[in-house]
């Protein structure tokens, strides 16, 4: 059983209070639950963090969750410490020992006492615990590593390979652990007989509560701009931990280490931050010559997967923004049976015939709490107010008679007329938004509706534009003979934000390698994706191509598409690459087809196929057998009329166009009133 429906990463501390208010070096806390990450908790002494953890864990255990709880310091200690210490290799050996030597205060504790103790029993006065601040003198504690000497390993198994990671005998200094372990195994060993805890990995984690231990520089970076390191690393542990499907979360549990214990995560750093792309991903099947548009679509849909990371976020925020999970409704909607309808509610139905029923006092509107209405007896509602007890049908004011306290009407009426079922509309966890969905208003109204008020969204996709090409120069510079205005990054920006990416404008280069190759190294830092335009082809002057070939990570993608010259697709430092061609035409058309769909699984988002339309041509056109053709569009009079010239370089005719007519690979001989597919851009979301 490795699923948990609640996850919370606590960063330790082994210093004194840090009072009010939320400062660094304190203890911070994060709780995910079910995927959703609340506000980071500041602690600000161990005893109100384990007040506060101990509240939590009763409060998951009375709704029957089960948490994994996460501590950044050792579980354990190198191996023969704890039988050198205690008589057994038992690590809860150890923590029932400086359970009951340990005494902590928010003002300070005997953490250095304790050390030297042990050094005096178990290393001559030498070791293996070191490190005093200057007030303090132990008599075999060293204040460093001078005259030092350890019986025991320096480092754990797990520290060994945890590059970076602090010795547990340092007692302090900046980045120590040693004076954490010592005032955090005492309160985790409470907390563990408190809550019948399991810990990781000495103990099944077949208890509704289990510890492990976490590091988590293992997996997260710098914090975004003001926000505190500790804050932020065990949210985003948190996150992280919260991501994992159950099957992995079994396989990075899956450690055996009994004395020492482990740090969770260790040899899955990867799978934990993102998922890498493969720089194979862009790989073609060998010997295929022209590519046809759906294979090579088929290839972009296996090959790529989300790359971006999962934040909560409020409704308010959420337009437009993919969910990073599926969502399940919080309450029925509508929440109580109620009345659809202005008119009068009673119980039952009635008969052909005429009916007279008194009326009680009052009525029942909108947000009023539900009445009572005797048997035989009516009452007046108003449209929207959940049905009284005693009434479940009702009769519109229209079909009424009002009378001095009663009202006549004439049946037949059927039981529950007028009236909405509770949950008719949406049942309490009934999935209401699937996974990869870009939110839009109306799913907005949906997850207010049943109770949702914050959602896991991917973060934005950053996607680069780089316009590549000596004959380019900006728009509104002064052009020489030759030269030509940079209109693909204007474009391919202005599409971008419409995908819902963000656009990160990443300028121009001439055809000179050794410059793109500088402005790819320091893009690929800043984005999360890198459209290039022009030098895609295998020319002289296709550097494009040629650094992604040299990169070791290419794919030249012949497709048999028209407009569209060779896409050169790669990675560029675990970024992936679009080359698209250099020509606005085929730059357009190979970005609604390819990177738009593309960029979307990057995103995380589902795979998107633009809706096309049958509709009949007002051209006629003879088309040869091989490739599929795309042809600038627009609807009129009910029939779809096409640019005037197929020309890959007039710009004009993407701005006439309203959409493309999409023409399959065989031949066709096209004759005005044939049926054509007709896509319009708004089904490429642009
Ligand atoms: P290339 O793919 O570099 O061989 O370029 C193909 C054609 O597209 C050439 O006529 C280029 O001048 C033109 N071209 C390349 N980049 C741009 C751009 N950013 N804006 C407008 N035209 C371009
Ligand atoms: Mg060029």
């Amino acid at each position: 059983m490795t699923s948990f429906d609640t996850i919370v990463m606590v960063d330790w501390s082994g210093g004194s209070d840090r009072g009010p208010t939320p400062k660094k070096d304190a203890i911070w806390a994060a709780v995910n639950r079910a995927g959703l990450a609340e506000e980071p908790v500041y602690l600000r002494n161990r005893q109100v963090a384990e007040d506060w953890l101990a509240e939590l864990f009763t409060q998951e255990r009375a709704a029957n969750r089960r948490v994994l709880a996460g501590f950044d310091f050792p579980f354990g200690y190198p191996a023969g410490f704890a039988r050198a210490l205690t008589g057994s290799d038992d690590p809860m050996a150890v923590w029932a020992w400086f359970e009951a030597r340990m005494h902590d205060s928010p003002k300070g504790n005997n953490r250095f006492e304790l050390a030297g103790a042990i050094n005096r029993s178990l290393g001559q006065g030498k070791g293996p615990f070191w490190f005093a601040p200057p007030s303090v003198q132990i008599e075999g504690l060293p204040a460093n590593k001078t005259d030092y000497a350890n019986p025991f390993a320096e480092k754990r198994a797990s520290e060994t390979r945890a590059k970076g990671a602090f010795s547990c005998w340092q007692m302090g200094g900046a980045g120590a652990v040693g004076g954490q372990v010592f005032a955090g195994l005492p309160v985790l060993a409470r907390l563990r007989r408190q809550f019948d805890a399991a810990v990781w990995p000495f103990e099944p984690l077949d208890r509704p509560v289990a510890f492990v231990e976490i590091w988590p520089s293992l997996t997260v970076g710098a914090p975004p701009e003001g926000m505190i390191k500790d804050a932020w690393q065990v949210t985003e542990v948190a996150r992280q931990i919260s991501a994992l499907p159950p099957d992995r979360l079994a396989a990075v549990l899956d450690v055996t280490q009994p004395e020492e214990g482990w740090i969770f995560g260790l040899g899955f750093e990867q799978e934990l931050t993102a998922p890498p792309l493969r720089n194979d991903c862009f790989a073609l099947p060998p010997g295929v010559h022209w590519t046809p548009v759906e294979d090579a679509l088929d290839l972009l849909r296996h090959r790529l997967a989300p790359i971006t990371g999962i934040q909560t976020a409020p409704l308010g925020a959420a337009l437009g923004r993919i969910a990073a999970r599926s969502v399940v409704a919080g309450r029925d909607n509508p929440p109580l049976p109620n009345t659809a309808v202005d008119g009068y509610g009673f119980a039952g139905a009635r008969d052909a015939g005429v009916y007279e029923l008194p009326l009680v006092a009052g009525r029942a509107a909108a947000g009023d709490a539900p009445a009572v209405v005797p048997a035989g007896h009516a009452i007046r509602v108003l449209t929207g107010a959940a049905l009284p007890q005693g009434v479940d049908t009702v009769v519109l004011q229209e079909d009424v008679v009002r009378l001095d306290g009663a009202v006549r009407f004439s049946g037949p009426v059927k039981a529950g007329a007028n009236t909405r079922k509770a949950g008719e509309d949406v049942t309490k966890g009934q999935t209401i938004i699937a996974q990869g969905r870009r939110l839009t208003a109306a799913d907005l109204a949906l997850l207010a509706a049943t109770g949702v008020a914050e959602v896991a969204l991917r973060q934005p996709l950053r996607v680069g534009v780089l316009s590549t090409g000596d004959e380019l120069v900006e728009a509104g510079a002064a052009a020489q003979d030759g030269q030509i205005y940079d209109a693909n990054r204007p474009m391919l920006l202005g599409l971008l934000g419409q995908f819902g990416h963000v656009p990160v404008d990443l300028g121009r280069v001439p055809d000179q390698r050794e410059t793109l190759r500088s402005r790819l190294d320091t893009a690929s830092r800043d984005v999360d994706v890198i459209l290039t335009s022009g030098g895609a082809s295998a020319g002289d002057e296709d550097h494009v191509s040629a650094l992604l070939q040299e990169a070791g990570a290419m794919a030249l993608w012949r497709i048999a598409i028209k407009p569209g010259r060779p896409l050169a697709l790669g990675m560029w430092d675990g970024v992936p690459v679009f080359g698209l061609p250099g020509n606005p035409v085929a730059a357009m058309v190979c970005t609604l087809v390819f990177a738009r769909p593309a960029m979307g699984l990057l995103a995380g988002a589902d795979w998107s196929e633009p809706q096309g339309f049958k509709v009949p041509a007002a051209f006629g056109k003879r088309k040869k057998a091989g490739r599929r053709e795309y042809l600038r569009a627009r609807m009129r009079s009910g029939q779809a009329e096409v640019f005037a010239s197929e020309g890959s370089g007039r710009i004009s005719g993407l701005s006439w166009a309203e959409g493309l007519v999409e023409l399959p690979e065989p031949a066709a001989e096209i004759t005005p009133g044939d049926m054509v597919r007709f896509i319009p851009y708004s089904s490429f979301g642009i």
